[in-house]
């Protein structure tokens, strides 16, 4: 047992304990002494104090093989409720989900992110209130906002910094201007990192280095290394739009810069490539549409696209080596010619060990990555041990 003393002692705050509980098996006073190496009375106590702040339920008996059945607790996620947020260029989808990232009410309507965040915030506000009412809660249970804007975001500060398609957005105190409007605290990111989170959650938990790719108007990445999301220093980690694409020459770039990704494969390159070709194609929904419809120009220029992003993503893999990347985005709705292009340079391009055990796929929560990522991003920080601690002092005080 000596050798034991060089390990860190083993974590032993109620928080900590309380981290077991999350995978939503019921335990007892028993397994959690076993499991924690704790003193009985120790884990009662904390049982107790979870149970204050209404974070564990008692769950009935667990089987016996004798005598009286052990009670059994369990973590309710219904003890509070987030709201999700995620606005895109056009449109709004915000939802209500428990505390394991559950929608129980959701709502999607078209809005300008370019009417400026005065009047989208407080859109958000009262569509918020209005959902929290529909599931039969109070706003007094929001244990927070997440949201996720359609631009670069300072995650230290939760302000845009300089968002391309936002105008008047620049800077602005998302989390201040939303908190004195809904009273709870708010956390903020860019889309593509909560639908990275979204999907990790949803579809993909056991997987720890995942890449999430959004091919739409823009292009973008979310990055999971070791099961959590890396923004990078200052919150520009996954920004695949505008790396050069070898090839490419001088297309000129809405960042200033020329053959970036962005605009050689994305929808808005596409429409102009289409257009110029003589077709009738106005948004990257039209073309999604076009190549359903089994255009076969189409088809070759989404292939093609997707040969393009490819070539960024092999060096991503090399660099990064995930077992997964997701391919999301409206593009990623027009059918396999986009994967396909995708796959056909990753796995030509990438060592073998790298991609052995690779799975390139398209995105599986679909519409509802985003509300649901940005509802993970608010319970990972409410959830997490100091912050539990903290809800439990609070309660002790009060
Ligand atoms: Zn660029």
């Amino acid at each position: 047992m000596e050798g034991l003393a060089k390990f860190p002692p083993r974590p032993t705050g109620a928080g900590d304990m309380f981290q077991l509980f999350r995978d939503g098996a019921p335990r007892t006073r028993a397994s959690l002494v076993s499991e924690t190496g704790q003193s009985r009375s120790t884990v009662a106590a904390r049982i107790d104090a979870l149970r204050s702040v209404g974070l564990l339920v008692p769950a009935g008996e667990a089987s016996s093989t004798g005598g009286r059945p052990p009670s059994t607790f369990a973590f309710d996620p219904r003890s509070r409720i987030v709201l999700g947020v995620d606005l895109g260029a056009t449109h709004a989808r915000i939802a209500v989900t428990d505390l394991a990232g559950e929608p129980l009410t959701h709502l999607d309507e078209p809005l300008a992110i370019a009417d400026g965040p005065e009047h989208v915030l407080s859109w958000v506000a009262e569509a918020g209130d209005k959902l929290v009412a529909q599931a039969g809660r109070h706003r007094d249970e929001l244990a927070g906002i997440g949201i996720g804007l359609p631009g670069p975001v300072d995650h230290t500060t939760g302000r845009p910094v300089n968002p391309p398609i936002m105008p008047g957005w620049d800077g602005t105190d998302v989390p201040a201007e939303l908190h004195r409007r809904l009273g709870a605290p708010v956390m903020v990111d860019n889309d593509v990192n909560i639908m990275a989170l979204g999907e990790h959650r949803t579809i993909a938990p056991d997987v720890d280095d995942l890449l999430f790719v959004k091919v739409a108007t823009g292009i973008g990445a979310g990055v999971i290394m070791d099961g959590h999301l890396r923004r990078g220093a200052q919150g520009a980690a996954g920004d695949l739009g505008h790396v050069t694409v070898p090839g490419a020459g001088d297309i000129p770039c809405r960042c200033g810069n020329t053959g970036c990704l962005e605009a050689v494969a994305g929808g808005a390159a596409l429409v102009e490539q289409l257009r110029r070709a003589g077709a009738t194609v106005a948004t990257t929904a039209d073309i999604v549409a076009l190549v359903r419809s089994g255009d076969v120009a189409a088809g070759q220029a989404v292939r093609q696209a997707g040969r393009d992003v490819g070539t960024v993503l092999a060096a991503s893999v090399s660099l990064l080596n995930p077992s997964r990347i997701v391919i999301g985005g409206i593009l990623a709705g027009a059918g396999e010619h986009l994967m396909a292009g995708i796959r056909e340079v990753v796995y030509q391009r990438s060592l073998p060990l790298a991609t052995q055990h690779l799975r390139i796929t398209p995105s599986g929560a679909g519409a509802q990555a985003g509300v649901v990522g940005a509802a993970v991003l608010v319970i990972e920080q409410y959830l997490a041990p100091a912050s539990v601690e903290s809800l439990i002092n609070a309660k002790e005080d009060s």
